[in-house]
């Protein structure tokens, strides 16, 4: 149960501010190891992005939609069996675009089957594109970019580019000209068995996680926003909230790593080699959501469990950040999503541009935001010719939401592109004692990734405090 903030103590052994899957992850490996742990939230519940909300009987997931496989052991390792035990394959996932039109498990088998039967690929090359995205590891040249990694096996198949990439866009927000690697891996992730969910959704996921975080010892304490992370001589003593110094061995930033340098530590700590490269760190996109609630004694049939659906001729990076963008994914959540709970829900996501939305007047805002639930209604209709009359509930988030929600600079959803993972794991070699975790570089980010990174850093930090 979280304290309030009066209540915590003057000091611990590390200090995690914020409780994403990452910071959520270093908080339980530190205190699993005996030391001491306080973790900081400024948002009244934890799980930054990994988050729920309940209107008029209707629970929506805002981030659950689909992680891989690894996700099991992962959860099994770090966190306990029951939360693994929860770990289901979703097998419907459906493309619906001008190019193509076609259901599939996400896996390497059907991949296979469909690049070499629909799209006539011959196997040896279908065979060689795995091999080779199998084999990317972080440290890998990063010269590459994916268009040019499609170009290679694929070229000028438009078609097979956009079956390839449209998924990994929606899920880490890389596009045709980031590196390879952050494509690959991902990608490579998702093939080795497919998608998989939480069943009984993210609230239960979260509520499993803070039982483990209580067994294990975190003190944990909501709506407390770090304002400042205390340094001495350079070195990392705490933070500060709403004016009180809490001391710390170390702390563990899960903030984005741009707010970590620029807003909670005084520049000056670093050099001036490491400010200039963590100046040019490009954050990632944010997102758009429409949340659908159909009325509780209405159902929907079962149309799939992700649909990407687009209207636009070919797939586009640009196409698929823009305002109006004719490109999104459904997540439909039917009651086996939530046993016990027998409401449908559906959610639309788009990625997003922080800016398109904060400069729009509070009128165009408002308006901005009708236009797209509107027009992700109508584009649900293609699919479900009668929803429009079960729905009893629509709300919309914006970049603006998620920066609300997360303090994230520009509302990023998936942290930041490949410089920030650099930076991100080199920053306590600037300041003993401080540490980031969370979603960088897009191969760190996403559920599985924010989780692992977790586990990487709570060792750093383990070590750090043993020295
Ligand atoms: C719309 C959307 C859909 C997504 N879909 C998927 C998906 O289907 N599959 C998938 O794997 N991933 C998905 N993701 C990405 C995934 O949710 C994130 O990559 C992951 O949850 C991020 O974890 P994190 O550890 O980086 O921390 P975050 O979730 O970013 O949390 C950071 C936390 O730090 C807190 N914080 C920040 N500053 C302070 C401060 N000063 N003081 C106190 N607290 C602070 C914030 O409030 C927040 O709780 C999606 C993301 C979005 C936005």
């Amino acid at each position: 149960m979280p304290v309030p903030f009066s209540d915590c103590s003057d000091s611990y052994d590390v200090i995690v501010i914020g409780s994403g899957l990452g910071g959520l992850t270093t908080a339980n490996r530190l205190a699993y190891c005996g030391h001491s742990v306080l973790l900081l939230e400024h948002h009244h519940r934890l799980g930054g992005l990994a988050t729920w909300f309940k209107r008029k009987g209707h629970i929506f997931d805002i981030s659950l939609h689909g992680f891989p496989f690894g996700m099991i052991k992962t959860c099994k390792k770090y966190w306990n069996r029951e939360i693994m035990g929860s770990i289901v394959q979703l097998k419907n996932i459906v493309f619906d675009n001008p190019q193509f039109s076609l259901r599939t498990t996400f896996d390497k088998d059907d991949f296979t089957s469909i690049l070499n039967i629909k799209f006539k690929i011959p196997l040896t090359v279908i065979n060689d594109f795995f091999t080779t995205v199998a084999g990317m590891n972080f440290y890998d040249d990063q010269t590459m970019t994916t268009r040019e990694l499609f170009e290679q096996f694929f070229p000028g198949r438009t078609d097979v580019h956009r079956l390839l990439m449209e998924p990994i866009t929606y899920a880490n927000g890389s596009t045709l000209d980031d590196p390879a690697i952050t494509y690959g891996i991902v990608f490579s992730n998702f093939m080795n068995r497919g998608v998989y969910t939480f069943e009984g959704g993210t609230d239960k996921l979260i509520h499993m996680m803070a039982d483990e975080l209580e067994k294990n010892g975190v003190t944990i304490s909501t709506r407390s926003r770090v304002d400042r992370i205390v340094t001495e001589k350079n070195k990392v003593i705490g933070v500060e909230v709403d004016g009180r110094v809490i001391k710390a061995g170390a702390v563990v930033s899960n903030s984005g790593i741009t707010n970590t340098i620029h807003n909670l530590t005084d520049r000056s700590c670093f050099s001036d080699e490491f400010i200039e490269r963590a100046d040019a760190i490009r954050v990632n996109n944010s997102s758009c959501q429409v949340y659908i609630g159909i009325k509780e004694e209405e159902s929907i049939q079962d149309v799939g469990d992700l649909l990407f659906t687009s209207t636009s001729e070919e797939f586009d990076s640009a196409e698929l950040l823009d305002l109006h963008t004719r490109s999104k994914t459904f997540s439909l959540y039917y009651p086996k999503t939530r046993p016990g709970h027998n409401r449908y829900t559906i959610v639309a996501s788009m990625n997003s541009r922080y800016d398109d939305w904060a400069t729009l007047s509070d009128d165009e805002y408002r308006a901005e935001k009708e236009r797209m639930a509107q027009r992700a209604v109508e584009d649900l209709s293609r699919y479900l010719p009668d929803v429009k009359g079960k729905i009893d509930w629509m709300e919309s988030a914006t970049p603006l939401t998620f920066n609300r929600y997360t303090l994230h600079t520009l509302g990023t959803s998936f942290g930041t592109k490949f410089e920030g993972l650099d930076i991100s794991r080199s920053i306590f070699k600037e300041v003993p004692g401080l540490f980031h975790v969370g979603s960088v570089g897009i191969i760190m980010s996403g559920w599985l990734g924010a989780i692992n990174y977790g586990v990487i850093v709570a060792n750093d930090v383990d070590t750090y405090l043993r020295s």
